[in-house]
């Protein structure tokens, strides 16, 4: 056998998977080497995907001919859009999954791959010559040689988990920690610090009272993640159930207190804000009489479930007693309790937006080792990271994803430009562009560009571009179609909206709230017969494509208003400084924008602009340096 490749990528999580695929399918010969090939692509918390900002990420991997989208709707047991109350720049698509046939389904994927061989072996020390990875060792003593190394190691990384004072190394629950590899990379100037995450109990279904609890249904319509027409809603749909805290759990759990890992400083690390611990809700909103739980399956015929909304890592006991005050639970059993860990991570500052290490030239973080949480976060960077390592072995330019272009492009600016000083996961509140990096057009933005690329194939690049001309028709329709009073004002009248003192065209009538794409067009029958003309050759993403034009129509105006400002601020992207100046050295800079340039050593202006502490004031001394 022949331990030489293009590519290595060390871990088999949702970073690593990504970049595995990415690397191979464009042509690296490539190498995953994971720890346990049957955990490949494990959900270490729950097994759901996607979520508000996270759902769009899914969908820009799949727009961008990564797998997670296709994986999660093959494994789905629960599909929903989120926050359809809001506009459609906040929806997000979420499954939950069965996380076992998640497993399998990367794995067949990956074993299938072209250019691919997985080895099932743990990485302890990175091979580096002349500021350049050479290559691996592995705990079985097997030397690796390649050109480019991607490092996705997640939270195994010295991890150690926490069970009120019951301490255990480990990678996550049942998994053996990774040594030496954080010191073996550490040795050459990289800079690492420690975080923390944690997750609830998993409870025995048979021992709950569900008719105690409220029901969640899932969504059976044609949403999905893929943009590729593959079919929906594999797996047979299950439901989730809520229920509530109360004051005899809260109280338990305080009494606790003394004994938890977070609260009596045997964790010193920071864990994800969003994500808190039950503990940490009891202490942070001590007048909060309830918090709600959800209650959601692990798989299509298993009886563990997931207790959303109680990560915990206070003594079992503890965490079993509280339970018990809920009604739903007085009888629980539970498969394992709710535990904290604390794992190594690499300030993402020291990478470039291509996720190469500054330092150590052909090194690629990518995933939880960058600070983030979250697999959509692990699964976009891995992409990312996957490309351009391909890329560092073959030649061109770097891959990067600008921030009006996704959200992945978000992340990646944030975690080089600001670092992160707790786990960092994607909201929508991150992207100063959300009506530009929607769910329902992600392929639009990025499909052409994976195409060109070679890692978007024909079949995907085809199916964007007749999206493309069917939504084209359909808008230009809109625009160029006049309606006339006499013929739609009682239709209008019965549809809730004030009739047309005058002629208008259709677009504007679409305009209303009222007024959808298929209630106007039942009363317009060329708008009807134009439908079917543009969706003809698309028949089966006729709803998709219905919903992408209404949104296109009814937030024209917004979008322009974004893209011109887009626009505006590209100016800023295009002067490059990276390695133009001596920031130490001028002292019109404030102490601090001088101290944080230096140590970023932005590409361009606009992403100086973004470092926390550079002010306008610095970068208009920038801006006179550079000329302007
Ligand atoms: P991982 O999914 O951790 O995968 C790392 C992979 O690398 C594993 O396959 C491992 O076997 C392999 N590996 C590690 N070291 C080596 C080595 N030296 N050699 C070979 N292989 C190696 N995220 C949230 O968004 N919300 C949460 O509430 C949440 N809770 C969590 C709770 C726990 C207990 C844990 C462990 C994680 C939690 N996460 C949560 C984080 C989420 O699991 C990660 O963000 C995501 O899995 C990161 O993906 P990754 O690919 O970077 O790493």
């Amino acid at each position: 056998m022949d331990f030489k490749y293009d590519v290595i990528v060390i871990g088999g999580g949702h970073a690593g998977c990504e970049a595995a695929a990415a690397a191979a399918n464009l042509g690296s010969k490539t190498c995953l080497i994971t720890m346990d090939m049957n955990k490949i692509g494990q959900m270490s918390c729950n097994p759901a995907v996607g979520g508000i900002a996270k759902g769009q990420i899914v969908r820009e991997i799949d727009a961008l001919g990564g797998q997670m989208g296709l994986v999660t709707d093959e494994t789905a047991i629960q599909f929903r859009i989120l926050n359809r109350s809001k506009g459609p720049a906040m929806w997000s698509p979420r499954a939950q999954c069965d996380r076992a046939k998640f497993i399998w389904s990367w794995r067949e994927r990956l074993e299938n791959t072209p250019n691919l061989h997985i080895w099932q072996d743990t990485v302890s020390e990175l091979l580096v010559e002349n500021g350049e990875v050479t290559g691996l060792v592995t705990l079985w003593g097997v030397t690796f040689k390649a050109k480019c190394i991607v490092l996705t190691a997640g939270t195994f990384l010295n991890g150690l988990m926490h069970v009120g004072r019951h301490q255990l190394p480990g990678g996550r629950m049942a998994e053996p920690a990774s040594y030496q590899l954080t010191e073996s990379i550490a040795r050459h100037g990289i800079a690492y610090g420690r975080m923390k995450t944690g997750t609830p109990v998993r409870i025995d279904a048979r021992s709950v009272h569900f008719d105690l609890m409220d029901t969640q249904d899932g969504e059976c319509d044609f949403h999905k993640f893929s943009f590729m027409n593959t079919s929906t809603r594999h797996l047979k749909q299950l439901q989730c159930w809520t229920c509530y805290t109360n004051e005899e759990v809260h109280r338990i759990l305080r009494e606790g207190l003394p004994d938890s890992p977070l609260f009596n400083g045997q964790i010193q690390s920071i864990g994800p804000r969003y994500c808190p611990s039950i503990e940490t809700k009891i202490v942070t909103f001590p007048d909060k009489e309830q918090h709600q739980l959800f209650l959601e399956p692990e798989g299509e015929t298993t009886q563990e479930l997931y207790l959303n909304g109680f990560s915990s890592s206070l003594p079992m006991d503890i965490q079993i007693a509280a339970l018990k005050k809920i009604p739903a639970f007085r009888d629980i059993v539970i498969y394992r309790p709710g535990y904290a860990i604390e794992y190594d991570y690499f300030d993402p500052t020291q990478l470039k937006h291509s996720l190469e290490s500054k330092i150590i030239r052909n090194l690629f973080f990518a995933g939880q080792v960058n600070g983030t949480t979250g697999y959509e976060e692990a699964g976009g960077q891995g992409l990312i990271a996957g490309i351009n390592a391909h890329i560092n072995c073959h030649g061109g330019e770097a891959f990067t994803l600008a921030r009006d272009e996704a959200y992945i492009g978000v992340l990646i600016d944030d975690l080089v430009t600001k670092g992160v000083d707790e786990p960092y996961r994607m909201f929508t509140s991150r992207a100063e562009y959300r009506i530009l990096l929607r769910m329902d057009d992600a392929d639009m933005r990025l499909t052409e560009r994976a195409y060109r690329l070679g890692l978007a194939k024909e079949d995907r690049y085809q199916l964007m571009k007749s999206k493309k001309e069917a939504l084209d028709q359909i808008v230009d329709f809109a625009k160029n179609y006049s309606m006339k009073p006499a013929l739609i004002n009682d239709a209008l009248e019965k549809l809730g909206t004030t009739p047309l003192r005058q002629g208008c065209k259709l677009i504007e009538v679409l305009n209303r709230p009222q007024i959808t794409i298929e209630n106007i067009a039942e009363h317009v029958p060329a708008f009807q017969r134009e439908l079917e003309k543009a969706t003809a050759a698309d028949s089966d993403r006729k709803e998709e494509i219905l919903e992408a034009a209404e949104i296109l129509i009814k937030y024209q105006g917004y979008i322009d208003r974004e893209r011109m400002i887009a626009e505006k601020l590209a100016r800023l992207e295009s002067i490059k400084i990276k390695g133009k100046f001596d920031y130490a050295s001028i002292q019109s800079l404030s102490t601090e924008a001088r101290q944080k340039l230096v140590k970023i050593d932005p590409e361009t202006i606009a992403q100086a602009s973004r470092i926390p502490g550079v002010s306008p004031s610095d970068i208009n001394v920038l801006l006179v340096l550079c000329g302007r």
